[in-house]
């Protein structure tokens, strides 16, 4: 009787096999199979053997591969491997058999792709940059991403952990478990001082030593750190990172307001620092370029919501809750909220929208389009009201990036007048002034965006300098 026709069934299909296998690397469902049931069933015949089987790619569309384009890695029990193209699987089946147990059948394929006694299925995708769960390396060669799949490709070593000992009888007995490690060599051209960034929004600062490594998860890597400090599912790694965050904003802030000085923040959204050396160097951003700058990191993700709430909160997504699109709510108290409270006048101007519920109301600047020149009129307006704090957001940087790209003339163009706008408001107020981004962007082939961990979308400049005096 032929299996899986009508309501007959096949007596092989009814239980668990004596093995499994996984499937894992860039998928977002990994899988652990060991039962053909569930599946289409169909039958292979191979070397005058009839075999039982399943469609591949079935079984691959049930863990999801995270790109379009992805190359499979087929593992055997014995350890060895073979490696096939994703993009087209027609014939390729997967059988139990009492002989082979786990058996791939590749029937438009050379036969040194037909894995027996197969154990683990890797998906690896080929075109990082459309894998949501990249990690992005940034060091001195650059920026550059990857994925777990690409690093079991690549190569890890096995580590055993101890992970206790336990007593009976006077028998002793010892447990370790086993990680795919992989060097910090093997990632980084760097090993001086990094931060990591876990999905999560926390960044851990870490000077790698002995003790600390990567390691391959069933989707991600994660990594230890010295002081056995876990990040788990890694975002991405900056090398030798600046020692300023724009969660600074926040602590800045409060210190000059207790200190009796008064503080206005100028958030210029999308000013990343490579983008504003971009405008020095072709001299549209003079009054900019006339200020000590130092370069701040920002948070994962580099998003404008999560940007915003980093300053005004003093903490990372990961604490004030705010680590994606559509969120209003943060956790903890906000800049606005303490200034309050040690008694001074506040004044929070926004673009067109409102961005979180902040414990003050901002001052929206409606009818604005993209020139920033509202925002900037009722930034004149709260410093002609002795406001003594004002965090005015400015958008227009954000939007020209994205829309022509961070490195574009039409982009250069606005910079040069937020610039000029920044300076005039430098130039009013009585106090000090924070000038920072959320987020840099970089460049597409067509335009610009931001969110992942490259240096342009992590590092912006944060500016620190008395106003009134220009
Ligand atoms: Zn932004």
């Amino acid at each position: 009787m032929i299996a899986g026709t009508g309501c007959n069934s096949y007596q092989g299909l009814s239980g668990d096999y004596e093995h499994s296998f996984q499937i894992r690397g860039d998928v977002e469902i990994p899988q652990k199979i060991s039962t053909l049931m569930g599946y289409r069933i169909k039958r292979v015949t191979k070397d005058n053997r009839n075999a039982t089987a399943i469609a591949l790619a079935d079984v691959i569309n049930t863990a999801k591969p995270r790109s379009t384009s992805y190359d499979l890695l087929f593992v055997g029990a014995d350890g060895l491997s073979s490696k096939i193209k994703g993009d087209d699987l027609t014939g390729c089946n997967l059988a139990y058999t009492d002989q082979y147990d786990w058996e791939l059948i590749n029937e438009l394929h050379p036969i040194s792709s037909q894995v027996k006694n197969l154990r683990e299925i890797i998906v690896i995708s080929t075109n990082c940059e459309d894998d949501k769960n990249a990690v992005g390396i940034n060091d001195q060669s650059g920026y550059r991403s990857t994925t777990a799949g690409n690093l079991f490709l690549s190569g890890f070593k096995e580590k055993r952990i101890f992970e206790g000992q336990s007593q009976l009888n006077e028998k002793e007995v010892t447990v370790y478990t086993t990680h795919e490690i992989i060097a910090l060599d093997d990632i980084l051209s760097y090993d001086k001082e990094i931060a990591v960034f876990s999905r999560d929004g926390s960044v851990t600062f870490d000077k790698p030593g002995d003790d600390s490594f990567f390691e391959i998860t069933e989707t991600g890597i994660d990594y230890t750190a010295v002081d056995k400090t876990q990040v788990i599912d890694v975002a991405g790694i900056i090398a030798d990172p600046p020692k300023f965050s724009i969660t600074d904003v926040a602590s800045d802030t409060i210190h000059q307001l207790e200190k009796g000085n008064n503080v206005m923040v100028i958030e210029l959204d999308g000013l990343g620092w490579q983008m504003l050396e971009t405008a020095k160097e072709k001299g549209r951003a003079p009054y900019l370029a006339s200020l000590p700058a130092q370069q701040a990191l920002s948070v994962f993700p580099p998003i404008s919501p999560a940007g915003l709430a980093a300053m005004i909160t003093g903490t990372t997504p990961d604490i004030n809750g705010i680590a994606g699109r559509g969120v209003m709510d943060f956790n903890g108290e906000d800049i606005f909220e303490k200034a309050q409270k040690l008694g001074k006048r506040v004044a929070y101007i926004e673009g067109d929208v409102k961005m979180l519920n902040t414990s003050v109301e901002p001052v929206l600047s409606v009818n604005e389009g993209a020139q920033d020149s509202r925002v900037f009129e009722n930034t004149q307006k709260a410093i002609a009201d002795n406001n003594q704090l004002i965090f005015t957001h400015f958008h227009s940087i954000d939007d020209d990036a994205t829309t022509y790209g961070p490195y574009a003339l039409e982009n250069m163009e606005q910079i040069e007048l937020v610039d000029r706008m920044v300076q005039q408001l430098v130039k009013d107020f009585n106090g000090m002034v924070i000038i920072t981004a959320d987020h840099g962007l970089h460049p597409t082939e067509t335009a610009g965006t931001h969110g992942r961990v490259c240096s342009e979308d992590m590092l912006v400049p944060y500016i620190m300098i008395k106003g009134g005096q220009v």
